[in-house]
């Protein structure tokens, strides 16, 4: 869409704006062989996966290691290691491996085994559910930890210059940090005497630090990497709660209240916040200077629709339904995309559906 007016009218997504779409190149692939399977440990536990591959070239850039996304997905694909296997690169995205080629097979080819114990602490792994995800359920592994003080300091976190994943991992190694409150304590002469470290550069570190101390509400949520919550559940948070000392106090039934937040997000959240060592951390962080800013009272307060929850059923006449919910929304109500009793409002368009049968009944 070039038109300035419309592209203003149709707004964005979370992550796109819906008046363009991504043309991407064709996907590169190469067959090559699967050597090894080695199973890594995410932030939230998961386990992850990752092909041991023959280097192979695609796109001019040499493939080692590729993606097998999680359990499910590799028994899915039915892989075996020494499998000949396709491998592709889709635009920059991390190399991932498409399907054993099974003409291939000589019988030689041994079964992936699963782990039962987490490579990286030895606890025993749990599957939750339908999760297709295998978990480690110790909350100190530190393989869990060191992904979580990377995502805190990372671009989706608090983005902290010089504080990437390696330098994260090399203060961790070193005992120099262990959790997010030890970075605030961090000093250049500290960092200044490490390898591939200087002067300057542990300088702007530091400083870099010092100045994410006054984070806005949203962002620190996003950093903490609570399981479920992100970037667009910490606004919805962030607006509905303003402080963070609220959020300490709210229980299940104060976060399901929140239209956009489902049993799953608000039992982890009341999980996260009555947990005691994360209760500790909070407290050392505020003892070291962190002031998480309250959300400035906005719409929510001026707006006359605070508390309302609105459901929409048929055709409106004349703003789009988009654009009646995002009215409604800057005036601090909340929009509903199926009938329940948070419902304080229907409002009917042209030919209304199901929905509201389904109010009367709920009356
Ligand atoms: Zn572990």
């Amino acid at each position: 869409v070039n038109d300035c007016a419309l592209q203003e009218r149709l707004g964005a997504k979370a992550r796109s704006p819906r008046w363009a779409i991504a043309a991407k190149f064709p996907a590169s692939q190469a067959t090559t062989r699967l050597l090894a399977v080695e199973f890594g440990v995410g932030r939230t536990g998961a386990i992850t996966p990752v092909a041991v591959l023959e280097p192979v070239q695609i796109g001019g850039v040499t493939v080692r290691r590729a993606t097998l996304h999680n359990e499910d997905e590799l028994r899915r694909k039915g892989l075996m290691l020494g499998d000949t296997v396709l491998v592709q690169r889709a635009g920059d995205v991390i190399p991932e491996v498409v399907k054993p080629v099974l003409e291939n097979r000589t019988g030689q080819e041994q079964p992936v085994v699963m782990p039962s114990r987490c490579p990286e602490c030895g606890f025993s792994l749990v599957r939750v559910g339908q999760e297709a995800i295998t978990r480690c359920p110790n909350p100190n592994c530190p393989a869990q930890r060191v992904r979580g003080l990377i995502h805190f300091t990372g671009k989706g976190g608090m983005d902290i210059e010089g504080l990437g994943k390696k330098a994260v991992e090399q203060l961790v190694s070193q005992g120099l940090i262990q959790d997010i409150p030890d970075i605030y304590r961090l000093e250049v002469a500290q960092l200044a005497g490490l390898d591939g470290w200087g002067e300057k550069s542990a300088e702007n570190a530091v400083r870099a630090i010092q100045g994410s101390r006054t984070p806005t509400l949203a962002k620190f949520l996003t950093a903490l990497g609570i399981r479920h919550v992100g970037e667009v559940t910490a606004q919805l948070l962030a607006h509905h709660f303003a402080a963070l000392p609220r959020l300490l106090l709210a229980d299940e039934a104060d976060f399901l209240h929140i239209e956009g937040i489902g049993e799953q997000m608000a039992a982890s959240l009341v999980d996260y916040f009555q947990d005691p060592t994360v209760r500790e951390m909070l407290s050392r962080l505020e003892s070291l200077g962190i002031r998480v800013q309250e959300e400035k009272p906005g719409a929510e307060t001026r707006g006359g629709l605070s508390g309302s929850v609105f459901l929409f059923t048929g055709g409106l006449a004349r703003l789009s339904r988009h654009e009646a919910k995002a009215r409604i929304k800057e005036l601090g109500g909340q929009v509903a995309s199926g009938i329940s009793r948070k419902v304080t409002h229907v409002v009917l368009g042209e030919s209304p559906g199901s929905k509201l049968k389904q109010a009367r009944e709920l009356g």
